[in-house]
């Protein structure tokens, strides 16, 4: 069993770590089902985090008190005193070596936790990866780890180290491997993506590496970092016979320039607007997305309301709203006062969500009618769903045979809640 908490960047590892095990023999099986081993991949990226990968490292151990339990990844690397103190934890990793918890996993049960916790690399790094399992979904490719950003409410630089990016060769030979599995979207992940730079080569050199590649239909980018897109990155997403796929989540964090300034963000409103009206400028079609954070240490009722009003006017289909949690050991911490009450944060969230589902409605509206590409999925509720190439989540009915993995051109019709139906014209692929 591989469970794991937090990003797309860990789903991304544990989807690693499932595959080795499963080569090496072991039946991987979910969560809440009984096992002999347990890995836990965590999270720290808020205190709600810590807690949340406390509970489910107890509830294993509960449901599995013989199974041999290790607990790795970023709140291993954080929390480490605080899971030692969990009873029936045998092994405790860190970022630096998470991949090494699979040469621990056949000793016996420990009377107290092995901790292998190192300082993290700033060297680039390689991946093994297992080429013979058959996988027929979008799959992540980890391109990328650690950030040099410093921006003042995040852990990951300290959690996850400094920027560094995985070899060049290794990152091809996963992807080309992958296809070879029967994959045929891969989503690009790392915490800082588009400070990809290995050998020379860049995250735009990365998207035609990936283009070259026959098979590979569909290449997402998870999400990227303001002011690290090349604009020719754009010019790959507005190409149609490019396999880059026109999504951009281009984290905005606050509409207001004195909070932008205090979480130490490296761009102003001017500066991020500027880059969007270009990107919808280029790329017919674009979907652009966004993480804000509300409530943070210092946001007025007046700059909340900026970031309202800046939300609605910029072209974005959605975003995701977070509220502001304390997390031991980043800058913001150093503040004394500006602390905005907790009733408020989750105030200030709740109007920032219904914004964004007016605009995720504006934005499928606009699209009804259209014809779109979508690669799709396993079935479900009666039919099949995927997403457009920008990310419209939608859904066609069942044609009575498995058409999941399968690229087809779709007209779009009604909209029901979050997602679209959806009609096929043409398989292609
Ligand atoms: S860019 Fe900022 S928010 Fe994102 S990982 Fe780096 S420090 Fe954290």
């Amino acid at each position: 069993m591989v469970h794991t908490l937090g990003c797309r960047l860990n789903q991304s590892e544990s989807q690693m770590l499932r595959d080795r095990l499963a080569s090496a023999g072991y039946l991987v099986v979910p969560f809440g089902q009984p096992a002999d081993l347990g890995i836990i991949n965590t999270c720290t990226v808020t205190r709600e985090a810590d807690s949340k990968c406390r509970k489910s490292i107890r509830q294993f151990i509960a449901q599995n008190p013989e199974a041999y339990t290790a607990v790795i990844g970023c709140y291993s690397q954080m929390g480490t005193a605080e899971i030692a103190g969990i009873p029936g934890v045998d092994l405790i990793v860190g970022n630096q070596d998470k991949f090494a918890v699979l040469e621990h996993i056949d000793q016996g049960k420990n009377e107290r936790p092995v901790i292998l916790r190192e300082r993290i690399s700033r060297a680039d790094f390689t991946l093994s990866h297992v080429g013979d399992i058959p996988f027929d979904k979008r799959a992540n490719l980890k391109v990328q780890d650690g950030c040099d950003f410093m921006c003042s409410f995040c852990i990951i630089p300290f959690a996850r180290g400094q920027a560094r990016s995985r070899e060049w060769e290794n990152t091809l030979d996963e992807a080309r491997t992958a296809v070879a599995r029967g994959i045929k979207e891969l989503v690009l992940t790392g915490v800082n993506v588009g400070t990809y730079n290995n050998s020379g080569h860049g995250i735009v050199d990365l998207v035609d590496a990936l283009n070259d590649i026959p098979g590979l239909l569909h290449v997402r980018i998870s999400s990227i970092e303001p002011t690290t897109v090349p604009i020719d990155l754009l010019d790959r997403m507005a190409d149609p016979k490019h396999n880059l796929l026109p999504f951009l989540h281009l984290p905005l964090q606050s509409g207001s320039d004195p909070v932008l300034a205090l979480m130490r963000r490296k761009y102003s409103m001017n500066e991020y607007k500027a880059f969007v009206e270009e990107a919808i400028r280029r790329v017919p079609g674009l979907c652009l997305g966004t993480d804000i954070m509300v409530g943070f240490t210092g946001e007025s009722e007046a700059d909340f309301e900026e970031t309202c009003k800046q939300f609605l006017e910029l072209p974005f289909a959605y975003t995701h709203v977070f509220p502001f949690s304390e997390r031991e050991g980043t800058l913001v911490m150093k503040r004394e006062d500006g602390w905005v009450p907790m009733e408020e944060r989750s105030r200030r969230c709740t109007r920032l969500r219904r914004l964004s589902s007016m605009k995720r409605h504006d934005f499928m509206e606009a699209h009804s009618g259209k014809e779109a590409l979508v690669l799709l999925e396993d079935p479900r509720d009666g039919g099949f769903p995927g997403y457009t190439a920008n990310y419209i989540r939608v859904r066609v009915g069942n044609p009575g045979h498995d058409i999941r993995n399968q690229l087809v051109r779709v007209r779009l019709g009604k909209i029901r809640a979050d997602w679209m139906e959806a009609e096929i014209l043409e398989f292609i692929n």
